[in-house]
């Protein structure tokens, strides 16, 4: 098969006006012709125009998928495939510790809808076995977890679905298709907040959605009427940083995995699965071989000194979200996960002097010595 970084280049591509990289199609009013379907209308809300088509396929490749998805945003891509797959009366297994939003989905909108939702461990599979009933329709867990960073067995889950007939849903974000591709190892239905490592430019809002041609079929029924299509230009911003996810994505792994042994030498709490101290490092190291992502969290001794530390930070921006050039650091107990409230937090072990940072790509001797200043001074 070609090479990752040969189809992140080429994959997809449709070449249009013969030119090396695409004009943005804006067109919402197209031609029609007399004997055309339904589905030959080309609209945006419809997820058919070229710009959206190509980097969909360029995503369905990457992922090893039949097919794909980009959506307005991650959440219009998870809030799709959920109402795609589940109906009233249908139960759900979800990982008790996902994206906020995820969890809120869930809770607040699919139960109230008639879907039994059960909360389960994303890497205690014996959860799901106690859990899983006659109408359980579907099980959804993250790949790598926020923000403790929790790695879900993907080969188990796949086998877990299998064996009972659920459809496998993964949030696969946070590892992207550079760690491992999710489709390829079986997941059904594979999900990328596309507004971080896809892009990986922080300067686009996207989502995706990645699986066989049939599945992909009905969550585009879904995404036409929620309406969360992606702008195409959008579209082709999303198109333009996917081509470098490879380069990108290996220097945040390289630098995180140096960072993470620096700060554990140090003598801190640092959660990262390269570490052979994390719980799931022999699951991460089966399922992603040498590369553990670029997200890295420390705790530090309460929320005063974890503020100190971000806002003492020279070239380490503090600021949610994730997956840019830049380095960035965050304190969940007040942005991801504030809406879980100080018990929901304390449940999920989510400490209020926990920062949690995402690598950038610069040099990884200038991070250390500005985390190391940062840490002398707390
Ligand atoms: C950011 C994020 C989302 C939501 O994505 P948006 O693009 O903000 O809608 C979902 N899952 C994970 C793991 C995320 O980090």
């Amino acid at each position: 098969m070609t090479a990752f970084d040969t189809r992140l280049v080429h994959a997809g591509e449709q070449r249009l006006l013969d030119g090396t990289i695409p004009p943005v199609v804006r067109s919402t009013v197209n031609r029609v012709a007399p004997d055309a379907a339904y589905e030959d209308i080309r609209y945006p809300r419809l997820s058919n125009l070229p710009n959206q088509t190509t980097v969909a396929d360029k995503l369905a490749d990457l992922e090893g998928a039949e097919a794909g998805l980009v959506t307005a945003s991650g959440m219009a891509a998870i809030s799709a495939a959920l109402f795609a797959v589940l109906a009233p009366g249908d139960h759900l297994l979800m990982q008790s510790v996902t994206y906020g939003a995820t969890h809120v989905l869930a809770c607040d909108f699919l139960r109230p809808w008639g879907v039994e939702v059960d909360l389960v461990s994303g890497v205690d599979s014996g959860s799901w076995r106690r859990a899983v009933r006659p109408n359980t329709k579907a099980i959804y867990v993250e790949t790598i977890s926020n923000p403790l960073l929790r790695v879900t067995d993907l080969e188990a889950v796949v086998a877990f679905a299998r064996e009972h007939g659920l459809v496998s849903l993964a949030d696969h974000t946070f590892a992207t298709p550079v760690l491992v591709p999710g489709a390829r190892i079986g997941i059904d239905l594979v999900l990328h907040s596309a507004t971080k490592y896809l892009n990986g430019h922080s300067d686009v809002c996207a989502g995706a959605v990645l699986g066989s041609a049939a599945r992909i079929h009905d969550v585009k029924a879904r995404l036409q009427l929620l309406g969360g299509s992606l702008d195409p230009e959008a579209a082709w911003l999303l198109h333009r940083g996917v081509k470098t996810l490879g380069l990108r994505f290996r220097a945040q792994c390289a630098n995180a995995m140096r960072i993470a042994t620096y700060l554990h030498e140090r003598g801190v709490t640092v959660h990262y699965p390269g570490l052979p101290s994390h719980p799931d490092h022999a699951v991460a190291r089966r399922l992603f071989g040498a590369r553990f992502g670029g997200m890295v969290a420390v705790e530090l001794s309460d929320a005063a000194a974890a503020e100190r530390f971000m806002n003492t930070l020279a070239f380490v921006f503090p600021g949610p979200s994730l997956g840019g050039l830049e380095s960035s650091a965050t304190r969940p107990a007040a942005t991801s996960h504030a809406k879980l409230g100080p018990a929901g937090r304390a449940e999920q072990g989510i400490a209020d002097g926990l920062v949690r940072l995402s690598i950038g790509i610069e040099d990884a001797d200038d991070l250390i010595a500005d985390l190391g200043q940062a840490l002398d001074r707390l």
